[in-house]
């Protein structure tokens, strides 16, 4: 069932989507080489829980054949996809690493990824960066009443793929309110006009993993990290959103806080 939220639910929802937001803006100094993966975690639920909010991820089991996620944050390094977890994994210059972070407050999820450059990167990661990010913004240019999935998803798909890259296809966007995952579930891959058409006070992700080689993935022996099949590098940036009678606001706007990093990729 696809729920429709108000805008004072929409509000509680952007207040959730502010504090992840300040969590990725708060790690962005420790994001460097020499730093272990599990510090990265801490310093994020603590600021979490210093808020008043839950780390969402934490405890998180989308099946009983999977064990409880047990960290704070995911992170991805390198030609890690998705939902890497944090331990004692030292990030060295050159790395490029998506750290995926939920939090619930008020009753109300915030879900948001960023991929970050560690020192100095490759032109080749440098431009994976870049790309990536405009995939997630040419998604958000498509959604608003009316438009179909298939819209997001061909948007996204075409400007991936005219720079070669591959568009993962097992993981999506996913609806999300008062939980982590809701319905819908929303391709970054498609055809315009097909598929479900978005309405107003739907709130959903839009997160785009995007790889360098090829779309295909692999999952290591932990159950949850996803690794691209080739081993080449692998990008994601997530937004939540809320779509408006016009549009779409954006819920987790980091690109307002993290004007200095977005020049840097
Ligand atoms: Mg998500």
């Amino acid at each position: 069932m696809v729920v429709l939220r108000s805008k004072k639910e929409i509000a509680g929802m952007r207040r959730a989507g502010d504090l992840v937001v300040r969590a990725l803006a708060l790690l962005r100094p420790h994001v460097r080489a020499g730093v272990r993966l599990r510090e990265l975690d801490r310093l994020v639920e603590e600021f979490i829980r210093s808020e008043g909010g839950d780390p969402t991820y934490k405890g998180y089991r989308p099946s009983p054949a999977v064990s409880p996620f047990p960290a704070t944050i995911c992170t991805a390094v390198n030609e890690e996809i998705v939902h890497g977890i944090p331990g004692p994994r030292r990030l060295r210059d050159g790395d490029v690493v998506g750290i995926d972070v939920g939090a619930t407050l008020g009753g109300w999820v915030g879900d948001t990824c960023y991929t970050y450059p560690v020192g100095d990167v490759s032109p080749r990661a440098g431009k994976l960066l870049s790309v990536t990010r405009e995939c997630l913004e040419a998604g958000v240019a498509e959604v608003g009443p009316g438009r179909r999935f298939g819209d997001v998803g061909a948007a996204i798909q075409e400007l991936a793929e005219h720079h070669g890259y591959g568009v993962v296809r097992e993981l999506g966007g996913h609806g999300v309110g008062h939980e982590l995952h809701e319905e819908p579930h929303i391709n970054h891959f498609g055809r315009r006009g097909h598929g479900m058409r978005f309405r107003e006070g739907m709130t959903l992700t839009l997160e785009p993993m995007i790889n360098e080689g090829t779309h295909e993935i692999r999952f290591l022996e932990d159950g949850w990290t996803v690794v691209t099949a080739d081993g080449k590098l692998s990008a994601q940036y997530e937004h939540t959103i809320a779509v408006t009678s016009d549009g779409c606001e954006i819920l987790t706007p980091w690109h307002l806080l993290m004007r200095e990093a977005a020049r840097l990729v």
